[in-house]
């Protein structure tokens, strides 16, 4: 069962709320609500401005099934570490993933074969150094 509020998209003194199966129809529920009752959060929208109202609907719609909408969003943040970033000049190589450790290991597997001085006959310490270096590059989308 999916479920909105209106309180879920800013409106705090109103008790509505919508429930329903398929996201669509709370969607529709909500704006169809939100126009009989709140007609100054809709009247005057450019299409822009309703797309938006409908993302924010959607985006606090609540037990959604996993993978299913806009929550997919927040689980697939790409993690993303350019070699530039780094400090390689000159090197377009990028290795994204969703986690840390995967983007690390990709990444040391690209310094191995592509750029091998840099990691060649580190010392412990120089190593922990690099690994370090490479936590700070990584990007968040
Ligand atoms: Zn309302
Ligand atoms: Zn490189």
């Amino acid at each position: 069962m999916l479920r909105v509020a209106c309180k879920d998209i800013g409106i705090a003194d109103c008790d509505f709320v919508v429930e329903g199966e398929k996201v669509r129809k709370v969607e529709g529920k909500m704006l169809e609500h939100l126009r009989e009752e709140h007609p100054s959060m809709v009247a005057g929208l450019t299409d822009v401005q309703h797309k938006e109202l409908e993302i924010r609907i959607k985006s606090d719609m609540h037990g959604l099934e996993p993978g299913a909408q806009p929550h997919e969003i927040d689980k697939h943040v790409m993690l993303r570490i350019s070699c530039a970033a780094f400090g390689t000049a000159g090197c377009e190589f990028v290795a994204e993933d969703r986690k840390v450790r995967k983007v690390e290991h990709k990444f040391f597997d690209h310094l191995r074969d592509q750029h091998p001085e840099i990691i060649a006959g580190l010392a412990d310490e120089k190593y922990r150094e690099v690994e370090r270096r490479v936590k700070e590059a990584i990007e968040h989308e």
